[in-house]
């Protein structure tokens, strides 16, 4: 098996994995009353973790998932079975695996997808789990994943970052550092800088912190802050980004179908217009959220809000 393969046997099996969670939750996770804020998203993460070794372990496949032993920006990586895993060089490893977990009634603040282009390799996924609490039976709760994303984590990047350039970041490159570092020991190559030229991450350069007591800024890679686009340059970019790369064009279809207030604020209401023009409604209404309405309750409407606006 190689990294492409293993990869393919993952990304097919997560559905289940969720639905394997789905049926644990509603059988131990229950619960009167369902909060948020309960650190539940992160006992989902680790639960998706579980239920694919278990489903790997029973279908003989020669992979397994491994939890990093301390803080790195991947919770998992996909190793090879029964063989020593090196997770500082990669030996052993196949790619690795990000999760995040999101609840629909709740900010997103807390979210971030915020690993740099260059810690990343080609196979490695950015996996995303949206959830809600949800009755299962007169008294009781319990999470139930409802949503889920998996998709190579570099095709994100490439949207993340662009869009972050054109809403007036920058990167740090080791030759310009503001830390003015020795250009070939620089550790702040890559880091992004938000628009007033603060850092993002705390690894970003000390000189550029945000304040005495703000540490760094920590919105770059906010799973739904990253979308956001504050002028018409940002939002052609967009537009360009999402026709060209299908893993952009996978993760906006994503979050707006879960976050759909934030699908409405992308567009004007004369594009919904010209998108329900297309769908051939007899009646179109001129208030933008009937109009987000009725367009977004046909299937494949986002197909035409990539293909038909620029
Ligand atoms: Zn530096």
């Amino acid at each position: 098996m190689n990294s492409n393969e293993a990869y393919e046997i993952i990304k097919n099996t997560s559905n289940l994995a969720c639905e394997k969670m789905n049926d644990f939750s509603k059988s131990i996770l229950r619960t009167r009353g369902g909060r948020i804020g309960s650190g539940m998203g992160s006992l989902l993460e680790a639960l998706w973790g579980y239920m694919m070794n278990q489903i790997l372990e029973s279908k003989g496949i020669d992979c397994e998932i491994a939890w990093f032993p301390d803080n790195q920006y991947n919770d998992f990586s996909c190793i090879k079975r029964n063989v020593k895993w090196d997770e500082t060089t990669r030996e052993g490893e196949f790619f690795r695996i990000e999760v995040k977990s999101m609840n629909t009634g709740a900010d997103e603040s807390k979210a971030h997808f915020s690993a740099l282009k260059k810690e990343l390799e080609e196979n490695d996924v950015l996996l995303i789990l949206i959830w809600e609490w949800q009755q299962v039976d007169d008294f009781h709760f319990s999470p139930i994943v409802v949503d889920s994303f998996f998709n190579r984590a570099l095709g994100v990047a490439a949207l993340r970052d662009a869009l972050h350039i054109a809403r007036g970041g920058t990167f740090v490159t080791a030759n310009s550092c503001p830390d003015n570092c020795n250009p070939s020991e620089c550790p702040h190559d890559g880091e992004p800088l938000n628009d007033s030229g603060k850092r993002e991450r705390l690894s970003g350069p000390e000189s550029t912190r945000v304040s005495s007591k703000v540490s760094y800024a920590q919105n770059f890679g906010g799973l739904v802050r990253m979308l956001k686009t504050n002028n018409s340059k940002a939002r052609s970019v967009f537009r360009k980004i999402r026709k060209e790369n299908p893993v952009a064009d996978h993760y906006i279809s994503f979050i707006h179908r879960n976050y759909p207030n934030e699908e409405k604020n992308q567009y004007t209401k004369d594009e919904l217009y010209k998108i329900a023009k297309a769908q051939g409604h007899a009646a179109i209404p001129s208030n933008k959220d009937s109009l987000y309405n009725l367009i977004s309750s046909t299937k494949d409407y986002q197909k035409l809000l990539r293909d038909l606006l620029s």
